[in-house]
């Protein structure tokens, strides 16, 4: 059995849906697909979610409609007045949001957001399965929150692994159908409440579903041809890597490279899966491999990798005391706990700085440092990683311009650099 996932740019057009037909209809093997929700639904859901949160309704009230709008301009195209039993389906679940949307919020924002973002899934899928059947592919739709089963940390729910180990194969069975769809990035708890596992979490469902149900590989359509050495949005002539291990990818998801996210390489890794990184628009082309393979070290071309909108703080302690022996431990306790991510750190004798990410809690871990640190701050900072650097790819980037912070190991250089503008 192979698994597929398609991310939410593949499906977001009456296009989309037919080319993922295509694709669905000319493979041959065993398949269980797992959709993110449509184009930028889940952005959407969120506002809805805040809305509703802050008791907003005639916002909710809007936000609903745009998003109800958006996907019936969809399904009108590809679904006939005949077929209304998929057009019921889906109405089903715009009704059920709707009335989940008229009662008043509870107190807990995170699972607020998860009973309601959970429906972008809900309802790409039901279409896409309902669209394949008119068109006489066979597949059964699955609702995964009943088989993958997580904690209740809404918003960043944790596998119960084993639970799902048990439940799981129960509904991929492949005895009547050849084809699953069900949704990526939500799961269920205990209690079948709905859970989320974190923003692009489909591509992680995706490797939890091949790790427990031993897949015999993995693939990610994307809108780019592979893993490339950096974002082609960014550097117009980015190159394909054609193979690279797991150790690499899971090196370039912590540094930054959206392609894959951080959690898919584990599960995959654990039994050996291949994952393939390819485009949903030249399906048949391999795209990149990521395997287990030893072969990073013929990675010839630099990967570079570019994370906007950072921070670059410096603490010193007002005592004067040993940063390492004595205030570190606190320093990252205080960002733990402002959920910050720290992207790059240096130390000397008695200062400590970190590259952080931008975000609303900054200021509040500012202020908390103040208390026992002098602090200092620059924003407007962008952190450049180049895994395998060289001369020439160290000048390319930094020439002309200033680097606030550097650092260097064996395959990796890092620097943190002023924004030009
Ligand atoms: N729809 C979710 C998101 O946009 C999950 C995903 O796309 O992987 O975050
Ligand atoms: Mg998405």
């Amino acid at each position: 059995m192979d698994i597929f996932k398609f991310g939410g740019a593949s499906v977001n057009s009456v296009e989309g849906v037919q080319n993922f037909y295509k694709i669905v209809q000319s493979y041959k093997n065993e398949s269980l697909i797992v959709v993110s929700a449509m184009g930028k639904t889940t952005n959407a859901l969120e506002q809805i979610v805040d809305a509703f949160f802050h008791k907003k309704s005639d916002l909710v009230q809007q936000q609903f409609e745009n998003v109800k709008t958006y996907h019936f301009d969809i399904i009108n195209e590809l679904f006939s007045k005949k077929t209304s039993t998929s057009i019921d389906k889906i109405n089903a679940l715009f009704d059920d949001l709707y009335t989940y949307l008229q009662k008043p919020a509870s107190l807990n924002y995170e699972f607020e957001y998860d009973q309601i973002v959970a429906y972008g899934e809900l309802l790409s899928t039901t279409i896409i399965s309902e669209y394949l059947r008119t068109k006489g592919v066979k597949n059964q739709w699955i609702d995964i929150r009943r088989y993958l089963k997580t904690n209740d940390t809404f918003g960043e729910a944790k596998v119960d692994w084993e639970l799902s180990r048990q439940l799981l194969p129960t509904a991929f069975t492949f005895q009547d159908t050849f084809i699953y769809i069900t949704q990526g990035f939500i799961g269920g708890t205990s209690s079948n409440l709905s859970t989320t596992l974190g923003r692009e979490g489909s591509d992680y469902t995706a490797a939890i579903l091949a790790n427990v149900l031993d897949a015999q590989e993995v693939s990610i359509l994307k809108d780019v041809p592979g893993v490339m050495n950096a974002d082609p949005k960014w550097l117009p002539d980015a190159k394909q890597l054609k193979r690279i291990s797991y150790q690499e990818a899971i090196e370039l998801a912590f540094f930054g490279a959206k392609v894959i996210h951080p959690k898919t390489i584990q599960p995959i890794q654990e039994k050996n899966i291949p994952m393939f990184v390819r485009s949903f628009i030249n399906f048949h082309e391999q795209g990149t491999m990521v395997s287990a393979a030893a072969i990073d070290k013929n990675i010839k071309t630099p990967i570079f990798i570019q994370k906007k909108d950072q921070m670059l703080i410096s603490i010193r302690p007002k005592n004067y005391s040993f940063v390492i022996e004595e205030n570190l431990g606190p320093i990252f306790s205080m960002i733990a706990k402002h959920r910050l991510k720290v992207n790059l750190t240096q130390n000397s004798a008695i200062s400590f700085s970190l590259c952080v990410d931008n975000s609303k809690n900054i200021d509040k871990l500012i202020k908390a440092l103040k208390a026992d640190y002098e602090v200092r701050y620059n924003d407007k900072l962008e952190l450049i990683t180049i895994r395998h650097y060289n001369t020439d790819s160290i000048n390319q980037m930094t020439e002309g311009r200033n680097i606030l912070l550097e650092q260097k190991s064996r395959d990796t250089a890092q620097y943190v650099l002023e924004c030009d503008s």
